[in-house]
């Protein structure tokens, strides 16, 4: 197979440069100020310094500012420059961004609906029978943080991510709220934890887990490893886009706490291969020899980004070489800013059919996914074409039927 590569060949610096003027956004100024309680905002989001346009670039409701690292600009400038596949995830187009923001939706997994407690989204609920044993377990999604070390302008979460911490975003979750949870949240999250039998698993996402203060985290962690050494919690994910975004802001202190949770798993947002640069791989391999993870990836389809069989290929070939474990990769979320990258579920089908035969068994291990509208479950779509499917509808977990 032919090898997309990368290099300074590629250089479309001089418009990359006309369009990514440096300008240290209000964001910057996160670490100036100071949460609830003791959280300063790392610093270390800083260093090396973030540009973009910042808040000049936030959505209508008032999420997602451009925030771009030093690192991804290096990287949009070899691959294509604001054009490119890394390019088109980061930088805005306010023109296409706000094109429908007056009838899309800003949560269509209803998300914040599901929040129990401040961060925990409860979705995928188990069950405890009337003697109180657990016949299926459940899994919570614990959003702790509402920053990135950079934003992708196609997020699920656009609706809160990015906003400063003197802003409250307009919806009502706890991290639109607020950029941090309080030290009285957490401790309401562990007794929940602690309480709910039938929840064996917990998934810490944001935001980006691993851009929030060492104390912070630190406290977050250890506090779910108490709860996985007394027997109340099996399984930690972490959920993270940094070793793409910004690699260089992982420090050993993520590798050790990381280590603290028996066999966790590291959930890598990666989208293109030509985000698995040397210095991310080295983080990669760093998080599987330091912290003994297990590291899988998750990816997003996305229409001029990686909506063809060779990318998608030399995607999962390159994940599984590095030994990471490709999982999922979703239809993007009909979020009304990312409409422009959604690819028709019709042709998104069409084409992992078309990849699947391509692969071998050990990189096909990711499998393709609708999120379905009001969080009833992620859909999978068959692989090849080995079984005669009728495609023009689909079922959610409910019962709930979706025409396509
Ligand atoms: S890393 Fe994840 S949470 Fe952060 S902007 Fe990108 S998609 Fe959203």
């Amino acid at each position: 197979m032919k090898k997309t590569i990368y290099n300074e060949n590629h250089v479309q610096s001089r418009v990359l440069k006309k369009t990514l003027t440096i300008q240290r956004s209000p964001v910057d100024n996160i670490s100036t100020k100071t949460h609830d309680h003791f959280q300063p905002i790392n610093p270390a989001c800083l260093n090396p310094p973030l540009v973009g346009k910042g808040m000049d670039m936030i959505l209508p409701h008032g999420g997602l500012p451009e925030v771009i690292s030093s690192h991804l600009c290096s990287l949009i400038e070899r691959t294509g420059g604001v054009n490119g596949p890394i390019g088109l995830q980061f930088v805005a187009r306010p023109e296409l961004e706000r094109k429908n923001h007056q009838e899309g939706a800003m949560d269509p997994l209803s998300e914040d609906e599901y929040e129990i407690v401040p961060g925990v989204i409860y979705k995928y609920r188990g069950e405890i029978d009337e003697n109180g044993n657990v016949i299926k377990h459940g899994r919570v999604l614990w959003t702790v943080t509402r920053f990135c070390a950079s934003f992708c302008r196609f997020c699920t979460r656009g609706r809160e991510v990015g906003l400063p911490v003197f802003m409250k975003a307009r919806t009502c979750g706890s991290i639109a709220q607020k950029a941090l949870l309080s030290d009285e949240d957490i401790r309401k999250v562990m007794e929940f934890l602690k309480n709910a039998k039938e929840v064996n698993e917990v998934i810490l996402s944001g935001g980006d887990p691993l851009t929030a203060p060492k104390p912070y985290l630190t406290k977050i962690v250890k506090s779910l490893v108490v709860l996985q050494k007394s027997g109340d919690l099996d399984i930690i994910r972490i959920g993270t886009r940094l070793p793409v975004h910004n690699p260089g802001q992982i420090q050993e202190w993520h590798y050790q706490l990381l280590s603290e949770i028996k066999n966790v798993c590291l959930m890598v947002h990666i989208n293109h291969p030509a985000e698995l640069t040397a210095e991310t791989l080295e983080v990669l391999y760093n998080f599987r020899k330091k912290s003994l993870a297990t590291v899988f990836s998750q990816s997003v389809l996305l229409k001029g980004v990686n909506d063809s069989e060779e990318i998608l290929q030399e995607l999962f070939e390159t994940l599984a070489k590095e030994g990471v474990r490709p999982y999922y990769i979703y239809q993007n979320d009909p979020v009304y800013w990312a409409e422009h990258f959604t690819v028709p579920v019709r042709e998104s089908i069409d084409l992992w059919q078309r990849l699947r035969p391509r692969l071998s068994g050990i990189a096909a291990t990711a499998r393709f996914v609708i999120d379905t509208p009001y969080g009833f479950g992620k859909i999978p779509i068959p692989e090849g074409e080995a079984w005669k499917v009728d495609y023009s509808c689909y079922y959610d977990f409910k019962k709930k039927k979706h025409s396509l």
